[in-house]
């Protein structure tokens, strides 16, 4: 099998984050950005979103020193940028969000440039449900495609996002959101009840637990790589996700052995990602220290 680029679609955004410990206002963030970062160490990404006119050129530089192409980022004229203000609780792992301001992601109507509509990967970061199946109505043979999700469309866009379940292979999402969408309070039975919703796999994400992960075939449990450097938890979930998409792309396949490798790899780059605020940990870290860090994990994964 020959690698493959990844498709990704999502929000990029000015992001202000809170923690107990020290704050940043206006940094770049988003869904879309943190996902297509942390694949970019594993493949060719191919980004769409929308900005406006207050996206500094030197974010779109921060995209563009990795193999990541920008054909499908839209720039609107006199508008402004997707906008997330979140404050995180003393413990690092609940937090609150301050203030949300749409701006161009509110009428984003994605366009796949014709040089990306060939995706075999895809991956549908946390946008509008009807956003996802426009994407997906315009790639013409995609193998396999992820999606996360939001208890905001969960409880607001249900019909819609069952729709895109129907579409796709795997969902990613995290425990919470995972009983929201079966009203299952058991995070296993949740999990196997998704299945039966569409995808054929399950990325359920908990946070500092790790992840569990179910196909028809098996439930399969990953701590998370106990870094002891946390600083800033925000797109621990999206880089997760980049990880596991870009190193399934890079493979150009899919199997459950695969899989479970996918998901060590979106393990340690999420780890990576949590050790600082917006893309910094991720912009100081090439392939290597990611290679060397998954080798603590084996070891330390090995009974
Ligand atoms: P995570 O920490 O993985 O949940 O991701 C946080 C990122 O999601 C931040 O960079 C936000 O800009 C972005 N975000 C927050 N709310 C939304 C939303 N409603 N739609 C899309 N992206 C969002």
């Amino acid at each position: 099998m020959t690698a493959s680029p990844l498709l990704v679609v999502g929000s990029i955004a000015f992001d202000s984050v809170d923690t107990p410990q020290a704050s940043r206002e206006n940094v770049i963030g988003g869904s879309g950005v943190f996902c297509s970062y942390a694949a970019s160490y594993f493949t060719q990404v191919q980004l769409v979103g929308v900005v406006g006119d207050d996206w500094p050129a030197e974010f779109r530089q921060v995209l563009a020193s990795r193999p990541i192409d920008l054909a499908g980022l839209k720039v609107e004229q006199g508008k402004r940028t997707f906008r997330w203000h979140g404050r995180y609780m003393p413990n690092m792992n609940d937090r609150e969000t301050l203030d949300v301001q749409l701006n161009v992601f509110g009428e984003f109507q994605p366009v796949v440039p014709e040089t990306f509509r060939d995706a075999r990967f895809v991956f549908l970061a946390n946008s509008l449900p009807e956003v996802q199946c426009k994407v997906l109505s315009q790639v013409r043979d995609p193998r396999f495609v992820m999606a996360d999700t939001m208890d905001l469309w969960i409880v607001e866009h249900r019909l819609n996002l069952l729709k895109v379940l129907k579409q796709i292979h795997g969902l990613v999402l995290n425990d919470e959101e995972a009983r929201l969408l079966t009203g299952d309070a058991h995070v296993v039975r949740a999990g196997r009840a998704i299945l039966e919703m569409g995808p054929r796999m399950v990325v359920v994400k908990k946070g500092e637990h790790g992840t569990l992960f179910f196909t028809q075939d098996q439930t399969f449990a990953m701590p998370a790589y106990p870094t002891a450097a946390l600083v800033d938890p925000t797109g621990a979930g999206d880089s997760f996700a980049g990880g596991v998409m870009g190193f399934l792309a890079s493979r150009g396949n899919v199997d459950d052995h695969l899989l479970r490798e996918a998901i060590a790899y979106g393990t340690i780059v999420a780890s990576f990602n949590v050790e600082d605020f917006s893309l910094d940990r991720m912009r100081r870290i090439e392939r290597p220290d990611i290679e060397s860090r998954l080798s603590q994990f084996r070891e330390m994964l090995r009974i």
